[in-house]
């Protein structure tokens, strides 16, 4: 039955937090954790040199492995890079893409998100692509045509028979990071409807039902069921509570509560 509806997903990005010791505890722990994760997704995305220490964690268990970022080149002359052939050696079966602090601190184009995206699908990585607004976006009244270029460019070109291995994260910048100021489930449930009619109008209605879009941006352990019980809100995508054993698993208790409620 599990299998037959659409399972919510939760990603947990540690951002550039933890040593090795603390990476390894911090999976150790999700793992002992949990009890019956069938009706969930999960997703752990350390920094680049814990991924085989997570991944060996990880080993024999539903969990998957996920990066933070690649550079769109198989191999070369690219000093303090990270290929996707490395990420699939070690063991990542994901990649995020395009997240905000790469697109506003180190200054990632649309383009060149596009490229690491066409090549990340093309070496057999999956994809979790991030759009999202800044508050001064939303105050003027840009969101939706904000997420709409973010979408189209950030996924120009994409093969159609690899539509099933990408996912699209919706994380306002304003709301990352930042718990004060986090978006409402109604909020996040209108920008997630813009980005599926959009992703519709790209790839066809079928895909668009088919596309899995998590909610990013300050989500802890009492506002998860909320979010994640809003109709086009396919799961979580979590940054600071993610670090913190017991939140993390609460959030992931929330999503399995979700998948199971939804109707077959
Ligand atoms: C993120 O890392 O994308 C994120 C959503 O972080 P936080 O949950 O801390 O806002």
């Amino acid at each position: 039955m599990i299998d037959e509806i659409k399972k919510k997903t939760i990603v947990g990005n540690w951002k550039m937090h933890t040593t090795a010791a603390a990476a390894r505890d911090l999976a150790e722990g999700i793992v002992d954790g949990l009890i019956d994760e069938e009706g969930v997704s999960i997703i752990l995305c350390p920094p680049y040199p814990y991924l085989a220490v997570v991944g060996e964690v990880l080993k024999e268990t539903r969990i998957a492995l996920g990066a933070q970022n690649m550079y769109p080149q198989m191999e070369g002359a690219f000093t303090g890079e990270v290929s996707p052939t490395m990420l699939l050696d070690v063991g990542c079966k994901y990649v995020i893409l395009g997240h905000s602090e790469r697109r506003h601190k180190l200054g990632e184009s649309n383009e060149f998100i596009n490229d690491k995206v066409k090549v990340a699908l093309a070496a057999g990585l999956d994809v979790i692509l991030c759009v999202g607004e800044t508050l001064e976006q939303r105050k003027a009244n840009q969101t939706e045509a904000l997420l709409d270029r973010q979408l189209s460019l950030g996924l120009a070109n994409v093969e159609p028979d690899t539509l099933s291995r990408i996912s699209i994260a919706y994380e306002p910048v304003w709301a990352i990071g930042n718990p004060s100021h986090h978006a409402t489930p109604q909020q996040a449930e209108e920008a997630h409807a813009v980005l599926r009619a959009r992703f519709g109008r790209i790839f066809g209605k079928d895909a668009a039902k088919q596309i899995s879009i998590q909610y990013g941006g300050s989500v802890v352990p009492g506002d998860a069921a909320a979010l994640l019980s809003r109709p086009g809100i396919d799961g979580a995508l979590i940054g600071g509570a993610s670090l913190v054993v017991n939140d993390f698993l609460e959030i992931v208790r929330s999503a399995i509560a979700e998948t199971e409620a939804q109707p077959a």
